[in-house]
């Protein structure tokens, strides 16, 4: 059932042991990893992953996968906080984009509802002034609106 794969037979570049990144999922073997606890005086219930194959056959001084949970754990710790270092950049740098482009957005608005409420007021010279003032109001109204909204 385990010696199905018969590649890599004798070359030892498929050997990885003891340098694989964060917890080992499987070893160069093919075996699944398991977790034990350790018995070994220097480092009693210290727990370690290990090639089940190895542990099974009781395997010492062999090249099969071999690492101590605690540090397969602060691996992926380490790879978590420069992953989340990374993403809090690119989070900050999309806000700042998308501060940016707000701005630009409404200082065109701004402008524009300006050109227009003084292009009406010149060509409004015949009506009724105070019908333009409440048209201003609204428009100052909405712009202050879309800022807060915005
Ligand atoms: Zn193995």
């Amino acid at each position: 059932m385990s010696n199905l794969s018969t590649k890599s037979t004798g070359t030892s570049s498929s050997r990885a042991r003891g340098r694989v990144f964060g917890v080992p999922k499987r070893c160069w073997c093919g075996e699944a990893v398991v977790a034990l606890i350790s018995k070994s005086d220097p480092n009693p219930y210290r727990r370690y992953y290990r090639c089940s194959f190895a542990a099974t056959n009781k395997l010492r001084n062999d090249e099969h996968t071999f690492k101590w949970v605690d540090e397969a754990l602060l691996n992926e710790v380490d790879a978590l906080i420069s992953r989340n270092a990374g993403l809090e950049q690119q989070l900050k740098e999309l806000r700042t984009e998308r501060l940016e482009f707000d701005t630009m957005v409404y200082e065109k608005m701004e402008k524009e509802v300006l050109e227009k409420v003084e292009d009406g007021l010149g060509e409004a010279k015949s009506w009724n002034k105070k019908m333009m003032s409440v048209i201003l109001l609204v428009c100052m109204v909405m712009i202050g609106l879309s800022k807060v909204v915005g």
